[in-house]
Parts: C-alpha cells; structure tokens; sequence
C-alpha cells in the first residue's frame, strides 16, 4: 500500500495513456471501493483520444504485423516475465481498486501471466492449410492474416486477467490494441501497459483510453472503420448495443456477456466435494464472475445434507477488506450491486423462501454485504432467474433429473453450468444436454488459458483462451493459383 502513495506510480499510469502529452481535460477518481478512499485521478479521455489512439494503432498494424512470429512471441515473453516479476505489485492495485482478497488478487494476476504467456507461445503456431484441387491446372491454399486493429472494452470484476485474455490472443495473432479498461479498475490495466512498453512493444501497438463513461469511447470504437473488430466483455445489455454499433459496418465481435449458471447436485454426487465446489463456484470474488453459481439445484435425497453442510462452510467465510489475510469476500463492487442482491432476498422472502444464513449489509458504510443462503426456492423467483452477481446462493430442491435439466436450461444465458454425479451414464447425457458453452462436472472452478472460454445463446460469440481464441483475431484468405 506505500507503494500505491507513490505519486510518479501514477503519472506513469496516466503518461501511459497519453503518450507523454500534458492533460488539462477532466480527470475522474479511482476509489478503494472497501474504504473509499481515493486511489488516483486519471485523465477522462473520450472520442476525440480514442481516435487519436485507433490512428496510432493503424499505423502500428503494419509493423507489428511484419513482424516474424518468433519475434512477436519474445516480446510477448518479455512481457510476460515483467508480469511475474512484478505481480505482487500487481496484485496489490488490484485488491485496492477492485477490493478482492489479495489471495484471489495473486491468483488472478498469476492467470493473467498465463494467458500471455500461452499465446506468446501460440504466436508461433499459426498454420494455413494446402487443399487438393479438382482440377490439375492450379492449386488451392489457405493463409491465416490477423483481422487488424481491435478494440477492446473489459470489466471490472476481473480488471488484470480480462485485459490479458483479450488482448493477447490478438497481439499474438499480429492485431494492434486499443484497450479502454472499466472506470471502477483502470489502474491495473494501466500498470500491465507500462510492462507492455518496458517489454519492448512497437510503438502504437498497444493504446490505452482512460474514461470515465464507457459509452463514448465505445461508439467512436464501434463506428470508426479502422477498428476491424470489437472485443468486449461485460453486461449483455451493453454487448447488445455494441453488436447494434457494429452492424453498419458488419464489424466483427466477440461477446462475452452475461450468465445464469446452474449448479446441480444429483444424489449419486459426493456431498462434501459439492460442497466445496459451490462455495468456489458461488463465493468466488464474491459471486461477481459471469460464471458464477447463480441457481444451485439439488436432488431430494441429499438436500438437506448438502444445505446443512453448505450453510456450515458459509459460515466460516469472513467479509471485509481484501488486504486482511483472513477475509475471504471482499466489498461489492459499488451500492448498485447491494441494491440488487437485497431486490433479490425481498422478492424471494415475499414468495417464501427462507434465508438459512447472512443476509444483511455489513457495517453502516462500505459495500460489504453477508455471504447468504436461500432455501426454499422456486424457479419463479427473480433470484433464480436473473444474475444476482453477489455472496447470495439460492438453494432449488428437486426431484427428476430430466425436469432438472430443462429447468437449468430455461434461460436466454448459456455460459458456464456445473453438476456433480458420479453414475458415468448420467454424466455423459447430463454433460451433453446442458445448453452451455462450459461445462464444470464435479469441480466448480474450470476456467483455464489452455481452454477455450464462451458462451451460447444470449451469452455471447466466440472463445477466449486455448487455440481457440487466437482463431477468433485471424482472418482466412484462399489463394487459388492457376495456369499450372
Ligand atoms: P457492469 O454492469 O458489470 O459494469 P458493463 O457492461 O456496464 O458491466 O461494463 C463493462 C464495460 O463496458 C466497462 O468497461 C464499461 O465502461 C463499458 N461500457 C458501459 N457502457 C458502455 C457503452 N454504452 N458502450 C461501450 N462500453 C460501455
């Protein structure tokens, strides 16, 4: 935290953006949303900067693009090893913009190193394909070519593995960058773009917006032809709008939007590995991940064994702030958040659910609310029916396997969903019906750099992660060659 007093750490964050320039434009706070003290002033950059930054960008495309694979992949190595080194300095903004517990904060840091390091390696593997022609007089080949300069918008909730997810994969594939990073978490964005400049980047390669309000610099990125592709995660609503931006100009998008993620508990499950699968898939970053449980399903004849024992392990998790070793569950993320989560608990309370534990704010001030169980819960509750985003697990009881499965699919999401089984019959079939573009089957953490991340339905387009994700920042272009 002395570290984070360090003035010239913050004129590098906000110099970072603005390429050396002097700012006398608004600026906008940062706040430590667990104490809300004030972390930084940045510079509140809008569509004027951001076209700045997207012609700079187009102008980088080329050279960075040239650039042999191998040495794309040493820069991107370079930078990796920069993150590492510096990861506990990453990990502390983190905690101090985002509030996350510090643990969780190295852990998602440590992620974030990882996707870079991935596609540092997958910049060498890019491959075209040779394909038999009808005819003997020409030949037939595909080449992969990056799409070109894509921007990217991230969310808060993970502010350091998201800037890493996206824009890695599109460096790799030899795209050019320009990042506007959530206005909650600006800062940790920033520090990975100095190690981004340190590693040795061409100038223009990667740009930063800094800004205060998402919706102007989003629809300059949207509408400006030199951007050749959108890559935005965040709420559905606002991914919509984006798609709705995109399409004059056919612009090309990858959405990774909202979830409604259910975790079923057959009776064949071993309880106590449920168990602590849901807290992980429930309490994680407290329950503000897009992949977290939001509906928690089990069969008759183990739910009250798996409530008991669930509400037992919620009980000893400890809210407060993210640098306290001992707290699990940091602040939510603004009084929005905590607005919501009580709409939820009023509204399945009037409908006769039952809060087995929590259920209250925490203190008089800060955004801290109790982890909490629900049991008693109906699928007609909005609980079970939109995505809360905080420490609130509703607990459904049922009875048939196949209505499970129907009901888990009833809903416009379809991003992550988890069950625990052991039959193999009905993990396969289970596994298969599940109307998701992730599965977690008996574990309740799944999310990897070597697997590919997205969504079906209203959840999104495209993958992130594994050799997936480069595929989505690569064009194919077919040479047909004739006269042989
Ligand atoms: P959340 O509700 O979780 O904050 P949002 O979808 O509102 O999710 O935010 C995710 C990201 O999208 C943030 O970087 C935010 O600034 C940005 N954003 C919000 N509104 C818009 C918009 N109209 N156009 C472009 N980006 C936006």
């Amino acid at each position: 935290l002395g570290r984070l007093a360090r003035p010239d750490l913050f004129s590098d964050l906000a110099g970072i953006a603005l390429g050396g320039k002097a700012w006398s434009g608004a600026e906008f706070d940062v706040l430590n949303p667990s104490t809300g003290a004030l972390l930084a002033r940045l510079p509140d950059m809008g569509p004027s900067e951001t076209r700045d930054a997207i012609d700079r960008a187009a102008e980088a495309q080329g050279v960075w693009q040239s650039l042999p694979a191998k040495d794309k992949s040493a820069v991107m190595r370079r930078w990796h090893q920069l993150i590492v080194l510096h990861s506990d300095d990453l990990a502390t903004i983190l905690t101090a913009e985002m509030g996350k517990p510090l643990t969780e904060a190295k852990s998602e840091v440590a992620h974030a190193a990882a996707y870079v390091q991935w596609y540092a390696e997958e910049a060498n593997r890019i491959y075209g394909e040779t394909i038999s022609a009808p005819s003997n007089d020409r030949r037939m080949l595909v080449i992969k070519q990056p799409v070109g300069v894509v921007g990217t918008i991230t969310p808060w909730n993970f502010p350091a593995s998201m800037v890493a997810r996206k824009i890695s994969p599109a460096l790799a594939a030899g795209c050019a960058i320009v990042l506007k990073p959530a206005e909650q978490t600006p800062l940790v964005a920033g520090a990975m773009f100095v190690l981004a400049r340190l590693a040795g980047f061409p100038e223009g390669a990667l740009n930063l917006i800094y800004a205060s309000h998402g919706a102007d610099v989003g629809a300059e990125l949207c509408t400006n032809a030199r951007i050749r592709k959108i890559s935005f995660t965040g709420s559905t609503e606002v991914g919509r709008l984006l798609m709705s931006q995109c399409a004059p100009q056919i612009k090309k998008l990858n959405l990774e939007l909202g979830g409604n993620a259910p975790f079923i508990v057959f009776d064949d499950a071993d309880i106590d590995e449920a168990v602590e699968g849901a807290i992980q898939a429930k309490f994680r970053n407290g329950g503000q991940t897009c992949v977290s449980a939001n509906r928690i399903y089990v069969q008759s004849a183990v739910h009250d064994e798996f409530s008991e024992k669930f509400v037992a392990r919620v009980a000893e998790l400890k809210v407060g702030d993210g640098f306290d070793p001992e707290v699990t569950i940091g602040p939510m993320i603004d009084s929005h958040a905590i607005d919501k989560i009580e709409a939820h608990l009023a509204d399945a309370g009037a409908r006769g659910g039952t809060i087995r534990c929590g259920g209250k704010r925490v203190g008089n001030g800060g955004t801290f609310f109790e982890p909490t169980v629900l049991t008693g819960v109906t699928s007609a509750m909005r609980v079970a029916q939109e995505e809360t985003f905080g420490p609130l697990a509703p607990i459904i009881r049922f009875d048939d396997a196949e209505q499970v499965v129907r009901e888990a699919n009833d809903t416009i999401y379809g991003l992550a969903a988890y069950f625990y089984a052991s039959n193999l019959k009905r993990v396969w079939r289970v596994a298969e019906a599940l109307e998701y573009g992730m599965v977690g089957i008996n574990t309740g953490r799944m999310s990897s750099e070597a697997a590919p991340f997205g969504g079906v339905k209203q959840s999104g387009i495209g993958r992130e992660g594994s050799r997936h994700g480069m595929e989505d920042y690569l064009e194919m272009k077919y040479l047909c060659m004739g006269g042989i």
